[in-house]
């Protein structure tokens, strides 16, 4: 509606009139600074009147102009040799190679699964006119034949580099602390002690996890079988190679997950056994060995790298992020 000003008589000094064009009555609300509203008192000349504080605030300078905003590529290199060459093609530096070398050392085996002609893409941001990339890749994909795996650029806190999967999970191994739901330690890990069916004093490798016999033993971080079978000693064993340096051995199981085999893949959580006392053991347990660089780690104290996922709205917002650079990786 089109208002018209008129100028205040001497006696109305202080008033703000409006005149309607349309109308001979208006209603004419005005906020002042801090958002309370005033509302219209109608004069008896039928103009809408309106009281204005004195001391209205002057004008917020204008904030400084936004700097230009970054210019974001996509930029592909084909692997002809290793990852970490692909990377460096790229412009990749050598510590951001290593954190990617984790991330996808996760999901694919760098040395023996990639094949001539797979690809490694990347997204930079720039600031315009230059040619150095403002930060690390925001995004990377990594296709081998039929399949891609990509990650996506988060900075904690301290400003450390980490890649995360586009939901906003780690792309760092995660390790659980126990494979059972057990009742009771039944016996530590220890470096001397008697053994209990041999009588000779010797090293306890491993934590006895008490359980009934069938309790479900699951693995405690992915990993690939190095040995399901029978060994004197152990019993019915799996052994697992888990992300570097770790491996683990599962021991004393009554039976094996069905169709697990030498050389499969398994995740955390994946049931690979069932408790038993096969072996030489003095009641139903599991027995649980946790190495690092092959050597006998207490497995309830050993430093085991945690399950670090974004979480909450830090999660939100990452995911939106990386569903938009996911976007422009797709082209
Ligand atoms: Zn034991």
């Amino acid at each position: 509606m089109p208002f018209i000003p008129t100028t205040a008589s001497p006696g109305k000094a202080g008033r703000l009139f409006f005149a309607c064009a349309i109308g001979s009555v208006c209603t004419v609300v005005i906020c002042d600074a801090l958002h309370r509203t005033h509302e219209p008192s109608i004069d008896k000349d039928d103009a809408p009147v309106v009281a204005l504080r004195p001391g209205t605030p002057p004008a917020k300078p204008a904030p400084p102009p936004a700097p230009p905003a970054p210019v974001r590529t996509t930029e592909s290199a084909t692997v002809d040799e290793t990852f970490s060459q692909a990377a460096q093609s790229l412009g990749i530096d050598q510590g951001t190679i290593a954190t990617l070398t984790e991330a996808f050392g996760n999901k694919v085996d760098l040395r023996r699964d990639l094949r001539k002609g797979d690809t490694l893409s990347v997204i930079y941001d720039r600031a315009p006119g230059s040619d150095a990339p403002i930060d690390a890749p925001l995004a990377v994909r990594l296709t081998t034949g039929s399949s891609s795996h990509d990650v996506f650029l988060y900075r904690d806190p301290e400003g450390e580099a980490r890649y995360y999967s586009k939901n906003g999970n780690s792309t760092k191994p995660a390790f659980s602390r126990y494979p059972v739901d057990f009742t009771r330690v039944s016996s530590d890990f220890s470096l001397r002690r008697l053994d209990p069916v041999t009588h000779r004093w010797q090293s306890h490798d491993g934590v006895d996890l008490a359980a009934p016999i069938g309790t479900p033993v699951h693995a405690t971080a992915q990993g690939k079988v190095t040995f399901v079978g029978r060994q004197t000693g152990y019993g019915k064993v799996v052994m697992l190679e888990n992300p570097p340096p770790y491996s683990t051995v599962y021991a004393h199981l009554s039976r094996f997950a069905k169709g697990l085999r030498n050389g499969a893949t398994v995740q955390r959580g994946q049931v690979i056994g069932y408790v038993g006392e096969t072996g030489w053991a003095t009641g139903p347990h599991l027995h649980y060995e946790v190495h690092v660089d092959d050597v006998a780690m207490d497995p309830l104290t050993v430093s085991l790298p945690g399950d670090d996922r974004l979480r909450g709205e830090e999660r939100q917002r990452f995911a939106k992020e990386a569903e938009s650079l996911s976007a422009a990786l797709n082209g």
